[in-house]
């Protein structure tokens, strides 16, 4: 059974309803909309048949809402792209709707003259246009750059801005009216795209309960990583935009630290962008792709994450599978002692973190089978995944939602439990259910978490270990 958990995008290539159960069998856990793309009717089509291939092929899957964020981006350009030089100045008419070309260009903030100094710096093209700053006139919602290093934009391309941008909205209007939608198709997990600080998710916690994973792509929330973590409930190593906005060259070790960080911290991560990008035109990856997903699974991640390559890509099937294939054979060699011992960082304030180590623990010292964890809310399955387990992880849960989140967890298979008030009633039923499942054999030994009084969450406290 494969451990790390795979993440695809779901575009053009992929929506179809035969190429989305075929996802499903190759591997796919999470399924992302990316509401930067794409209307809504499609999105709520889109969840649907995701649901289809998930109930079709008996796997549950869980469907992640990733909201724009503020966004920036360029207007329509009059041929469909320019070409920029350097030394050429550009300027920039902030919110409004005029077709731009080479030298004038509009940008949908209206905001960015007010918010930009001169010297400041502005990307392009994934990166790949340098601007400098030379002057601004906010009266007039304008601002004058000039290029440093040049190429080709097309219309309506994003528009990176490294510095702190202060007054750009940290989750703009549009995005909440998204995640109202969202919830109203039913998705599971909601990425909030720049955000700086961990006020910014609490911000959202007050329109939903969903689980919110934090992508950290701007230096801000690098800067605040340990608080941005702490207050999400996932991280994403968004690496596209932050390649953009810090130098490209400090993106594997920000890598590195973000997924120690969500280790420490016992919280679900994603490494997504690029994973295996070449897959959207060749039906095999490069050498140094397929050792980008090893080295990920290695630094700990608990998904990976594919975008282009299954949402526009020639093989979106294969990726997922290329990806579940290196996933298999990377985890057997990874440090489990070591990830059980020092992963996760305990506190003496909260009992179910200790229970969590103590089930790893059991289930290496007693060669257990594996680790049952009855869970309400999903968070008894988080901690025991977060300390890296050798065995499986069955959670059981009368939550159909808390069945699907645990799409997202490192290890951890789901399913669906009656609820019981009783917690002796509940170990027993969670001991037959895993062997009817055909999860465990009858025999086997295995550890089953327990909280007390059963039926409240939060209150995992015990540890049986039992011959099922
Ligand atoms: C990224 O920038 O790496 C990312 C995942 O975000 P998006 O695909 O929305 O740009």
């Amino acid at each position: 059974m494969r451990r790390t958990k795979i993440v695809a995008t779901i575009g053009p290539a992929s929506r179809e309803p035969e190429v989305l159960l075929q996802l499903v069998e190759a591997g796919m856990d999470v399924a992302r909309l990316n509401y930067s793309h794409g209307s809504l009717d499609e999105h709520a089509e889109t969840a649907q048949r995701v649901r289809d291939a998930s109930s079709r092929a008996g796997h549950p899957v869980a469907i992640l809402q990733d909201l724009p964020g503020p966004k920036l981006r360029i207007g329509a350009l009059k041929d469909g792209v320019a070409e920029l030089n350097p030394g050429d100045s550009v300027t920039f008419d902030c919110g409004s709707e005029t077709v731009g070309d080479a030298s004038r260009m509009s940008v949908t903030w209206k905001g960015l003259a007010d918010a930009l100094e001169p010297n400041e710096i502005l990307y392009l093209a994934d990166g790949s246009i340098r601007l400098r700053v030379r002057a601004t006139r906010p009266g007039d919602h304008e601002l004058d750059a000039v290029v440093e290093v040049g190429g080709l934009v097309a219309s309506r391309q994003g528009l990176n801005i490294p510095g702190p941008a202060v007054g750009l909205p940290a989750v703009p209007e549009e995005d909440l009216a998204l995640l109202a939608h969202g919830e109203s198709i039913g998705v599971d997990l909601v990425a909030l795209s720049f955000v700086r600080s961990a006020s910014d998710i609490e911000f959202v916690r007050e329109y939903t309960r969903l689980p919110l994973i934090a992508k950290v792509e701007k230096p801000q929330a690098v800067d605040n990583a340990y608080e941005v973590i702490r207050a999400a409930d996932c991280v994403m190593v968004a690496r596209g935009d932050l390649g953009i906005e810090l130098p490209i060259e400090q993106v594997p070790l920000v890598q590195k630290r973000l997924l120690a960080l969500a280790g420490e911290l016992a919280r679900p991560s994603i490494t997504a962008t690029q994973m295996l990008e070449s897959m959207v035109r060749s039906s095999r990856p490069t050498r140094a792709e397929v050792a980008d997903v090893a080295n990920a699974i290695l630094d700990g991640t608990d998904a990976v994450m594919l975008s282009q390559e299954t949402a526009v890509g020639a093989y979106p099937v294969g990726a997922v599978s290329m990806m579940s294939a290196v996933a298999e054979v990377t985890e057997k060699t990874a440090d489990y002692r070591a990830w059980n011992e020092q992963r996760v960082r305990r506190t003496a304030k909260d009992p179910a973190y200790t229970v969590a180590y103590a089930a790893c623990a059991a289930a290496r010292e007693l060669s257990l089978d594996a680790i049952i964890v009855p869970t309400l809310s999903g968070r008894s399955a988080r901690l025991v995944s977060a300390h890296r387990p050798e065995v499986p992880i069955y959670a059981l849960s009368p939550g159909r939602e808390t069945v699907r989140r645990c799409g997202l967890m490192w290890g951890v298979q789901a399913s669906w439990i009656r609820r019981h008030e009783v917690t002796e009633e509940l170990i027993l039923d969670a001991a037959a259910t895993v062997v009817s499942l055909g999860w465990c054999q009858a025999g086997e030994r295995v550890a089953i978490t327990a909280g007390l009084p059963s039926g409240s969450p939060g209150t995992t406290s015990l540890l049986q270990i039992q011959v099922l």
